[in-house]
């Protein structure tokens, strides 16, 4: 039993580890340097060789072995190991895909026989693939802001007092398990939607435009938003894209930031919500947010949210039992 946990542990560590080298993976080496020469590029063009200095906060030991820092790669091994036992090895996006594809197919849902070239299927299906799961990210996301009960798990990835490209992971594992059931859903249902109405035409590459749009994103700064180099992405752009800055605007702990840039990919979404903020290469921003969370360790950043939704609990009983007392009270009072 010891024999096979302690297999199990070092099997999970040594994945963690390897997938430092793995190009698939956002916090590969391969995509930490990407940003890195982005950000050099972009900045060096804006500002000359001034541009060099703006890069420090991704280099600086100091950030990358802050007491902050060290949570975030607490809870990326912690949430690994919880997450691979929470999460059945059974539930895979191939049981989703074909319980949805045959739950369409009962609703009278079937080929659409418009006859569209492949290619057309192909950059369709990458479209709509990449809309739903934009959107879907940025609804989870708003939801969570705005729910004080998400609010409370939440607040463990807004807990960081400094960005570094594994802030991404310094999430607690109820976040981990809603994305999980998100990406499973979103994707599901495109890939499972295009299966019926274009039998035959979904092959690898469809699945090749969705990796090559991750790719992009991931070698176009995608480290760089948890990290303090500031990075707009320009006049133009800044409007359509989530910036580096525009996300690290939605660390900030400054109360004109409060529920900013819920987005990952396209700005759009913020924009038609009204919780658009522009980023600029020149903002300097407090990231944390002032609560005693900031300073816990793993531990506490896994407790504190159920003690958050216990106390939120209190207040709803003591208001329920209130407004229940009143009404009892006024049905007793005889009438004049
Ligand atoms: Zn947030
Ligand atoms: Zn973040």
């Amino acid at each position: 039993m010891i024999e096979n946990f302690v297999i199990w542990l070092g099997d999970e560590l040594a994945q963690a580890g390897s997938s430092l080298l793995d190009a698939s993976k956002r916090v590969s080496v391969f995509y930490l340097f990407a940003g890195l020469v982005f950000a050099w590029l972009v900045l060096t063009l804006r500002y000359g060789v001034q541009g060099w200095t703006r890069l420090k906060p991704y280099l600086s030991w100091r950030i990358w072995w802050h007491r902050s820092a060290r949570t975030d790669y607490q809870l990326w091994l912690a949430n690994r190991l919880l997450l691979a036992i929470l999460i059945p090895k059974g539930l895979t996006q191939a049981i989703w895909i074909s319980w949805l594809y045959f739950f369409w197919q009962e609703q009278g849902f079937s080929d659409l026989q418009l006859g569209w070239p492949t290619a057309l299927v192909m950059g369709l299906f990458t479209l709509c693939y990449f809309l739903v799961d934009d959107f879907s990210r940025f609804i989870v996301h708003w939801a969570m802001h705005k729910s004080p009960w998400l609010w409370a798990f939440h607040q463990v990835h807004h807990s960081a007092k400094v960005l570094t490209p594994f802030t991404v992971f310094r999430t607690h594992p109820v976040e981990g398990l809603l994305f999980f059931l998100r990406s499973m859903a979103a994707q599901s249902l495109v890939i499972s939607l295009f299966l019926v109405a274009f039998p035959n035409q979904v092959s690898l590459w469809q699945i090749f435009g969705v990796l090559v749009t991750t790719f992009v994103f991931n070698v176009l700064g995608a480290n760089l938003r948890h990290s303090g180099v500031a990075l707009s992405y320009g006049p133009r752009l800044e409007k359509w894209l989530i910036s580096p800055a525009q996300h690290q605007v939605h660390h900030s702990v400054a109360r004109q930031h409060y529920d900013r840039n819920f987005g990952v990919t396209l700005a759009v979404w913020d924009r038609l919500f009204g919780s658009w903020h522009v980023g600029h290469d020149d903002q300097r921003i407090e990231y944390g947010t002032h609560q005693a969370i900031d300073e816990m360790n793993f531990l506490g950043q896994w407790l504190q949210p159920f003690k958050d939704c216990l106390t939120l609990l209190k207040l709803k009983a003591s208001c329920v039992g209130r407004l229940l007392y009143k009404t009892l009270r006024q049905k007793k009072r005889p009438t004049q």
